[in-house]
């Protein structure tokens, strides 16, 4: 189960509700799957907005969920040395533990629950790595990675890092107590979260328990997406089927409307409630160019940054 829990939602701040009288419910405008991947060394991962455009998800780039996945001793994988320019990664540890480092000298342990925000910004090599004891003893791994565009006037930023701990999440409970809602960043329902961005965005994990039903205001100007990370529940009035690793691309509106289903799949990491994500953002509505790991606005652009990697003008890899 997520790290982060509690068992009495009641004792938490409860978001705002939208006024029904004004705030407009936003419409599914799709629902699309979230395709089957392999990352570093070889560990699976859903690429959750596989079915949607740069142009539908803008201001974010990509998600992968990994996970949630039960390793035996000397089973998990991690992501060996590689470098980043153009934008930022920010990575959610659900439940289980990463060691990370960089060229930097950056990093740390980012713990169950802690999210690690990396503006890779001109440049950056890092690994993200099972820790000593999750490699020796195995154990429960879950957790995301979005990678945030950055717009082309802050695309050469100097890198920099942003621990969140688990204990920073803001938490917050529906009307009703039937969520627990955790904001790593931005804003919803009048709870903000510890998450400092370049680009304006809002990053929200939520556990639905079966057959609760959540109404949360949103940033108008933000684009907004339902992320299914494990179980099921529908969205909207029309009430369409969001199963796990699927995403909702939702239209404009003011407020999100969800149900988690009444009986939820059998999961062995289950709480037995809907967990999701609520993620959107301010749209930069610049050209994305990605190869690889750099994310630039022209052709022009990614061929230097292979040139600057190359010249080991992004960092090199620490001795020690
Ligand atoms: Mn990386």
């Amino acid at each position: 189960m997520p790290a982060i829990n509690i068992d009495d939602t009641l004792v938490l701040p409860r978001m705002s509700e939208p006024d029904p009288a004004v705030s407009r419910e936003r419409p599914v405008a799709k629902i699309t799957p979230g395709r089957r991947g392999v990352e570093g060394a070889g560990f699976p991962v859903y690429r959750g907005f596989a079915g949607l455009t740069f142009a539908d998800i803008d201001p974010f780039l990509m998600l992968d969920q990994l996970g949630p996945v039960l390793n035996g001793p000397l089973e998990t994988q991690g992501a060996p040395w590689h470098p980043h320019r153009g934008f930022e990664t920010v990575t959610y540890v659900i439940d289980g533990e990463v060691a990370h480092h960089d060229s930097h000298g950056g990093g740390g342990v980012i713990g169950s629950g802690d999210t690690q925000w990396m503006t890779a910004g001109a440049g950056v090599l890092h690994d993200e790595m099972p820790t000593e004891r999750i490699w020796k003893e195995g154990g429960w791994q879950h957790g995301i990675q979005l990678w945030v565009n950055l717009p082309s006037a802050l695309k050469f930023s100097p890198p920099r890092y942003q621990p969140l701990l688990a204990t920073e999440l803001e938490l917050a409970t529906s009307h009703d107590g039937g969520a627990l809602v955790r904001v790593i960043a931005g804003e919803a329902g009048g709870i903000k979260g510890p998450g400092s961005t370049h680009t304006p965005i809002s990053i929200v994990h939520v556990s639905l328990a079966p057959g609760a039903q959540a109404r949360i205001p949103w940033n108008s100007n933000f684009n907004s997406m339902i992320y299914m990370l494990t179980g099921t529940a529908t969205v909207g009035a029309e009430r369409r089927v969001l199963p796990a690793h699927h995403v909702a691309l939702l239209g404009a509106g003011d407020h999100i409307a969800i149900q988690a289903d009444d009986i939820q799949p059998t999961n062995p990491w289950d709480t037995e409630k809907a967990e999701f994500l609520l993620l959107g953002g301010q749209p930069i509505g610049e050209p994305v160019v990605q190869y690889g790991p750099f994310v630039m606005n022209t052709e022009a652009e990614i061929r230097q940054a292979f040139e600057d990697y190359q010249a080991g003008r992004l960092g090199t890899i620490p001795t020690n």
